[in-house]
C-alpha cells in the first residue's frame, strides 16, 4: 500500500497506513520506514503534512504557523492545552528565570540518584496538602507517570478494570504491567458493573482506572455513580485529572473535589503540562504507596527529574491556582460561550464539557477537507482520526484556553459556521 493507494483508500493518514501495512503481515521496520517514508515527502509537498507543524514563537492564543517547508502565515491556535495561559504569566515566567540563576539548568539524574532540589521537594509537599492526600511522587511527564505508576503497582494477581478510552501512558503502564485486564466501554458504568461481578470472588487487588475529562472527547466521568460502584465492589480508583486539575473543584483541585468525591481517590494522577505550565506529573496517594513507586517503578527509578526552572514554574502557577479563581472562572466562561454558539449553529459536539470541544465530523474525507479549509482560514486545529479513534469517529479539536480572546472566538465560530454550511454540518 501507498501514500496514492491510501488517498484512493479515503485518506486515512500515516497512522492508518502503518496499521494497514501490519495487517498486510509486514513486519520488517526498514520496509514499513520506507512507506512511511514515501507517505510524508508527498504530504509534505501538497502541505498536507501536520505532524511536524509549529509556533514559531511559542504556545499562544495565536501564531505564525511553520513546518520544514512552509510557512502559513498567522493563525489562530487551539492545539495546546495551556488551559489557564499561565505559560505567559508575568510572576511564572520570574519564578522560572530565578530558580534558573539558583539552581542551574537540568538536575543531572533521577531522584532516587539525589536529583532532586529543595524545589522538588517543597512541590511534592505543597500538592499532597493541597489535595488533602498522605504523599505526593513527582514524575518528569505526565506520560510517565501513568507509565510508571501503573506498572509500578500492579501485578501478577491484580485485576484492572479501565475505560477503553484511556489516555496511551495508562495503556501502555497496563501492558508493562503482569495484571489482568478488562476495558470497559466508555463511561458505561453498567459494562464496568458487569465487569466487576464476574469476578466478585477474585481475592486480589481490583483498581479502576479513569480519567476525569477524555482527551479526545471532552467528555467527563461520571464520578458520583463509580464511587457508588466502588462502595459495592471495594476496588481502588486511580484517576487522571489531567483535563480538569487547576481549574476544576474547589481552588482547581480538580473534578473529584467538585464532585465531593476527592476522598475516595486512591490514587491521584495529573500532569503538570496543561494548566500548570510545565512539564512533569504526580500521584497524590497514600505515603506506602509512594515508598513502593520509589523501589518499584522504573519510570521514576531510572530517569531524570523535571529540572528545578520547571518546577518553580510549577509552584508558580499553583500558587495562583490557588489564590485567584478568576482565571478557572474565565475559561469556564469562555468554554460556555463557544459552546453556545457551536450547538447553535447546529454542530455536533458529542456529550463534551470540558474545554476540550470535539467538532464530529464521521465522514472521513469531508474531515480532511474541513480540517485543511479550517487551516487556510486562518484556525490551527487538530483533525483527531484513526488510530487514535474508530474511523467513523473522527473529529475537529478545539482546546479552549483563557488566553484565547472573545473577538478570536467569534472570529472562529464565524469560520465553523461557514465551513459547516458548505460541508453540511449544520443540525440547524
Ligand atoms: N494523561 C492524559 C489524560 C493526557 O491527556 C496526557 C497528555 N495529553 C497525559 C496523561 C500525558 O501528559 P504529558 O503530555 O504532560 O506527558
Amino acid at each position: 500500500m501507498t501514500y496514492k493507494d491510501s488517498a484512493n483508500n479515503n485518506h486515512l493518514g500515516i497512522g492508518y497506513l502503518y496499521i494497514q501495512l501490519l495487517k498486510q503481515g509486514i513486519f520488517d521496520f526498514d520496509a514499513i520506514a520506507t512507506e512511511l517514508q514515501k507517505m510524508r515527502e508527498a504530504m509534505e509537498l501538497e502541505n498536507n503534512y501536520c505532524y511536524d507543524k509549529f509556533i514559531q514563537n511559542g504556545s499562544d492564543s495565536q501564531g505564525i504557523i511553520k513546518d520544514n517547508f512552509h510557512e502559513d502565515g498567522e493563525k489562530i491556535v487551539y492545539c495546546v492545552n495551556h488551559y489557564l495561559g499561565l505559560n505567559r504569566h508575568p510572576k511564572v515566567i520570574e519564578a522560572s528565570i530565578n530558580a534558573l540563576k539558583k539552581y542551574g539548568t537540568g538536575c543531572g539524574t533521577s531522584a532516587v540518584s539525589g536529583g532532586r532540589s529543595q524545589l522538588h521537594y517543597e512541590l511534592e509537599k505543597s500538592i499532597a496538602e493541597f489535595l488533602g492526600k498522605e504523599s505526593v511522587l513527582l514524575f518528569p511527564t505526565g506520560y510517565t507517570t501513568n507509565l510508571g505508576v501503573v506498572s509500578g503497582l500492579c501485578q501478577r494477581g491484580n485485576i484492572i478494570f479501565a475505560d477503553s478510552e484511556v489516555h496511551a501512558s495508562i495503556i501502555d503502564g497496563i501492558k508493562l504491567s503482569k495484571a489482568k485486564r478488562f476495558f470497559f466501554e466508555h463511561n458505561n458504568l453498567d459494562d464496568l458493573a458487569r465487569k466487576l461481578d464476574q469476578h466478585k470472588n477474585h481475592d486480589g487487588n481490583k483498581i479502576v482506572i479513569l480519567e476525569s475529562a477524555y482527551s479526545m472527547s471532552g467528555d467527563l466521568a461520571p464520578l458520583k455513580e463509580i464511587v457508588e460502584l466502588k462502595r459495592e465492589h471495594n476496588f481502588y480508583l486511580y484517576l487522571d485529572e489531567a483535563h480538569t486539575f487547576g481549574f476544576c473543584g474547589k481552588r482547581g483541585r480538580g473534578l473529584a473535589s467538585e464532585m465531593g468525591v476527592l476522598d475516595e481517590v486512591d490514587f491521584f494522577v495529573s500532569t503538570l503540562s496543561k494548566s500548570c505550565a510545565s512539564i512533569g506529573g504526580f500521584v497524590a496517594t497514600k505515603e506506602k504507596y509512594k515508598t513502593l513507586l520509589m523501589c518499584k517503578s522504573n519510570p521514576y527509578l531510572f530517569q531524570a527529574c523535571i529540572s528545578p526552572a520547571d518546577v518553580a514554574t510549577v509552584k508558580a502557577s499553583l500558587e495562583i491556582i490557588k489564590s485567584d479563581d478568576s482565571l478557572a472562572k474565565d475559561l469556564h466562561a469562555k468554554n460556555r460561550y463557544m459552546r453556545a454558539k457551536l450547538t447553535k449553529l447546529g454542530f455536533d459536539l458529542g456529550n463534551s464539557k470540558s474545554p476540550i470541544i470535539p467538532i464530529f465530523i464521521p465522514d472521513v474525507e469531508k474531515l480532511e477537507a474541513f480540517g485543511k479549509d479550517l487551516y487556510k482560514k486562518g484556525i490551527f486545529a487538530v483533525n483527531i482520526i484513526f488510530p487514535a479513534v474508530s474511523p467513523t469517529d473522527g473529529r475537529i479539536r478545539l482546546i479552549i484556553n483563557t488566553s484565547h480572546t472573545y473577538e478570536q472566538l467569534d472570529m472562529t465560530a464565524d469560520i465553523l459556521s461557514e465551513l459547516g454550511r458548505k460541508y453540511n454540518l449544520l443540525t440547524s
